[in-house]
């Protein structure tokens, strides 16, 4: 593939798409950070465009994934370059207090609220590393954590059957599979407003 390829391909992504790809730290292997992104119908189109493949070890990627996922690394370095100062430049994937009830600052998504027992179970069962939850947080007192529903959904248990209860700002209690379907949905960050047992309420 050329240069000029390559970019027509990358231009050609949709957004979630382009997100997962970004995670990319080379080799082929896909990092575990690529959860933040999890994005069930943009991975599968990655996968139907034979740019990434799933195997026993993980997400791969394929020869021409490689290509995109350099190609979209070394757009984001120099980006970073131009307009970050010093630092990591990830720092506000886990830089910026989440709020309960208030917009995500990195995705927009309704933050909601797990309870301190909750978050020692999610503790126990998948020590995640956590995109939404500071440690000062996790380390607190506070009886409910502010977490969000879209960058922490691994956390959340979205590969389970049944996910971790939630509290959400319409003061319902859910899991994420109930309202999966709400996440991810370009131009439209997930809001619990009019939500009945996971379902948009039709009187709305
Ligand atoms: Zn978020």
């Amino acid at each position: 593939m050329t240069e000029a390829e390559i970019a027509d391909w990358v231009r050609s992504l949709s957004k979630n798409e382009r997100l997962i790809l970004a995670t990319y730290e080379g080799g082929t292997c896909m990092p575990e950070s690529m959860q933040r992104y999890w994005n069930p119908k943009a991975l599968e189109s990655l996968v139907m465009q034979d740019v990434i493949r799933w195997t026993m070890a993980g997400y791969e990627l394929t020869e021409d994934g490689v290509l995109l996922a350099g190609f979209i690394q070394q757009k984001e370095a120099q980006r970073n370059q131009r307009t970050a100062p010093v630092g990591k430049n990830d720092k506000t994937a886990t830089g910026k207090q989440v709020r309960f009830g208030e917009p995500c600052p990195i995705c927009e998504t309704e933050i909601v609220k797990i309870k301190r027992e909750t978050l020692q179970h999610i503790i126990d069962f998948l020590a995640p590393k956590f995109h939404s939850v500071s440690q000062r947080r996790i380390k607190g007192k506070s009886a409910f954590i502010p977490i969000c529903p879209e960058c922490d959904a691994y956390a959340l248990g979205i590969e389970f059957a049944k996910g971790f209860p939630f509290i959400m700002k319409n003061g319902q209690e859910s899991e994420i599979q109930r309202i999966v379907h709400l996440l991810w949905v370009t131009g439209k960050p997930f809001r619990s407003m009019g939500i009945e047992n996971g379902c948009i309420n039709s009187e709305e």
